[in-house]
C-alpha cells in the first residue's frame, strides 16, 4: 500500500508520503511518495547518465522492449483496469477500454522505433551543392520530462513513454497526484520488459513544486505536458529553450445538419458527452443542431440517459461515476447554477448524488456562459441551434479552444466547408469529436495547445534533425 519512488531502476523510499483516497467513496487506497527537490534532482541525474545508453541502443532492442511492455500489460489487463477504476473512479468498462488502447499505443511505439524517419537531401538542387551525398538523422533530444493528467492515467502516460523510448530518450515521468498508481505499475512493467535501469524514472508529488523543478531544470531537453491550459501556459513561460509539447483542454463541439438521422447518432453523442463523467479533453460539450431537429434530439438524448447506470466504478454495469474531487464537483455544479440563473433550462440532470453529478443536458444557453465558453470537464452538455451552415461553423469557432470538432451531414459541400473552416486540430466528419485512435496526429490550436501526439508525430517533437553531408571531392 505504501508506494516508493522509481529512480535509477530502484524502488526508493521517499522521505515524505501522503494518503491517496478513492474519489468515489473516500476510502484510503494507498500512501504516495511526495518527492523532494533533491529526489527529483536524483531522478534527472540518473536519466542523464542514461542518455548515451539510450541513444546507442539499436532500434530493434528499443522495439523489443516496447513490444514486451505491450505484452505484459495485456497479461495484466484486468489488474490495470482495476487500478485505473480505483484511483480515477473511471467506470471499469471504460477503464478496460483505456487498457486496450494503451496496449495499442505501445505496439505503435514499437513499430515506430524500427522506422525513425530519415531523408536524402539532393544537395545539387542548389548551385554549389554538386558532388555531395546528404541525409538526415533523427537524434533523441532527451531528457524527456513527461507531465500527465488524471483522466487517462495509463494511455496518456503511454503517449509520452512510448515515443520517448522508441526514439531513444531517457524519461522522468511526473503523473497526476490523484492517479500515481497506474504510473508506478507501468514503471514496474518497463523494468520487467528490459528497459535499462535509470532510463525511466517516476516521481510523484505536488505539480507546483516538483513539476516546476522539472520544467526549469537545464538538463531537461523536452517537456511533454498534457493537462489544463493554465498550467500549460505557465510551463511554456518557464521552459526557456526546451522543446515543449502542450496537449491542453477544450470545449469540443459537434454540428448536426438537417438531413441526418438522429437515431443513428444519439447513443454515440451521449457516450461522447458523458463517458468518464465528461472528464475527457475531447468530450462533447457543445451540440449545434439544425433548428428542425432540436426537439427530436433532446427527446432521444433524455430517453437514452434514463437507461444510464450510475454508481460504483468497480461495478461492471456502471456507466457514470464520481467526479475526480469534491472541489471539481462543486465547480461543475456552480457552473450549472450560473447558467440556470442566467436563463438556461435543464433538460435532464443537474442534481448530485454523493460524489456524482447526474448527466446534465442544458438548452437556452448563451455563448458567454461558462458551460459554453469554458471547459466544463464534467457531465454537462449544451444543445443550441442554427439555421444556416455558416452560422454553425461560426458558433463552433467562437471559442478560445480548438482541439477537435464533429460534423454530421450528408451534404458534401457542407462537409468540405466544415473541414476547411473549423479552427481545430481534427475534424471528424460523420462522427463525434471524441473519436481518437492512437496513431493519428492529435493536438489542438488556440488554447488547446501546441504540437502533436500520435506516436510518429510525438517522435518528431522529441527528436532533433541532424544533417550529414559527404563531400565527394
Ligand atoms: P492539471 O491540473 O493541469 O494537471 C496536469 C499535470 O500537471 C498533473 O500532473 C499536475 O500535477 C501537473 N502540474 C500542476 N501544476 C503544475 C506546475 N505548476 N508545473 C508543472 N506541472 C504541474 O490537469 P488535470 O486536472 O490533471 O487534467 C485535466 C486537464 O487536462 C483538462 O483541461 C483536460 O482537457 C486536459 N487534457 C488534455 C488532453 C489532450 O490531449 N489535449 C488529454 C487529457 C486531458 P498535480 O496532479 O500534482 O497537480
Amino acid at each position: 500500500m505504501r508506494k516508493k519512488l522509481f529512480i535509477g531502476g530502484e524502488w526508493v523510499e521517499a522521505s515524505h508520503v501522503q494518503d491517496l483516497y478513492s474519489p468515489f467513496d473516500g476510502q484510503k487506497i494507498a500512501e504516495i511518495p511526495l518527492a523532494t527537490i533533491q529526489e527529483v534532482d536524483a531522478a534527472i541525474d540518473t536519466a542523464k547518465k542514461n542518455k548515451k545508453v539510450m541513444k546507442k541502443m539499436p532500434a530493434h532492442e528499443r522495439a523489443d522492449i516496447l513490444d514486451n511492455v505491450a505484452r505484459l500489460i495485456a497479461q495484466n489487463r484486468e489488474e490495470c483496469a482495476r487500478i485505473i477504476a480505483t484511483e480515477a473512479a473511471k467506470p471499469i468498462q471504460t477503464a478496460r477500454g483505456e487498457v486496450a488502447r494503451t496496449i495499442m499505443t505501445y505496439k505503435f511505439a514499437s513499430e515506430e522505433a524500427r522506422r525513425l524517419p530519415t531523408e536524402v537531401v539532393n544537395m545539387d538542387a542548389a548551385p554549389g551543392g554538386e558532388n555531395r551525398t546528404s541525409y538526415t538523422r533523427r537524434e533523441p533530444t532527451g531528457i524527456v520530462a513527461a507531465i500527465t493528467p488524471f483522466n487517462f492515467p495509463m494511455n496518456l502516460v503511454a503517449h509520452k513513454l512510448g515515443p520517448a523510448i522508441a526514439s531513444g530518450n531517457p524519461v522522468v515521468l511526473k503523473p497526476a497526484s490523484q492517479t500515481p498508481l497506474s504510473a508506478y505499475f507501468i514503471a514496474d512493467i518497463f523494468d520487467k520488459a528490459g528497459l535499462p535501469k535509470g532510463a525511466l524514472n517516476v516521481v510523484t508529488g505536488k505539480g507546483s513544486t516538483i513539476g516546476d523543478a522539472l520544467v526549469t531544470d537545464e538538463r531537461i531537453g523536452v517537456i511533454t505536458f498534457t493537462g489544463s491550459p493554465e498550467v500549460g501556459i505557465g510551463i511554456r513561460n518557464k521552459a526557456g529553450l526546451k522543446k515543449v509539447t502542450l496537449e491542453l483542454g477544450s470545449n469540443s463541439a459537434v454540428i448536426i445538419d438537417k438531413d441526418v438521422d438522429i437515431d443513428g447518432m444519439v447513443e454515440r453523442l451521449v457516450q461522447g458527452a458523458f463517458a468518464f463523467q465528461g472528464q475527457v479533453c475531447i468530450s462533447v460539450q457543445r451540440i449545434y443542431v439544425h433548428e428542425s431537429k432540436k426537439r427530436e434530439l433532446l427527446k432521444k438524448m433524455k430517453e437514452t440517459l434514463k437507461k444510464w447506470v450510475i454508481g460504483d466504478p468497480l461495478d461492471d454495469a456502471t456507466q457514470l461515476s464520481a467526479l475526480i474531487s469534491e472541489s471539481e464537483k462543486n465547480r461543475v455544479l456552480s457552473w450549472i447554477q450560473e447558467a440556470v440563473d442566467q436563463g438556461a433550462r435543464i433538460v435532464t440532470g443537474g442534481e448530485e448524488e454523493g460524489m456524482i453529478i447526474k448527466p446534465t443536458v442544458l438548452e437556452n444557453v448563451d455563448s458567454s456562459m461558462k458551460v459554453s465558453c469554458g471547459e466544463v470537464f464534467g457531465p454537462v452538455v449544451i444543445v443550441d441551434t442554427f439555421d444556416d451552415w455558416q452560422q454553425a461553423i461560426d458558433l463552433v469557432n467562437d471559442s478560445d479552444y480548438g482541439l477537435q470538432a464533429g460534423v454530421y451531414t450528408n451534404n458534401m459541400k457542407h462537409a468540405f466547408t466544415a473541414s476547411e473552416e473549423l479552427e481545430v486540430g481534427g475534424v471528424m466528419i460523420n462522427d463525434f469529436p471524441t473519436f481518437r485512435v492512437d496513431h493519428m496526429p492529435y493536438g489542438g490550436v488556440k488554447q488547446s495547445g501546441t504540437g502533436r501526439e500520435g506516436i510518429k508525430y510525438a517522435i518528431e517533437e522529441m527528436t532533433e534533425i541532424k544533417l550529414v553531408c559527404f563531400n565527394h571531392n
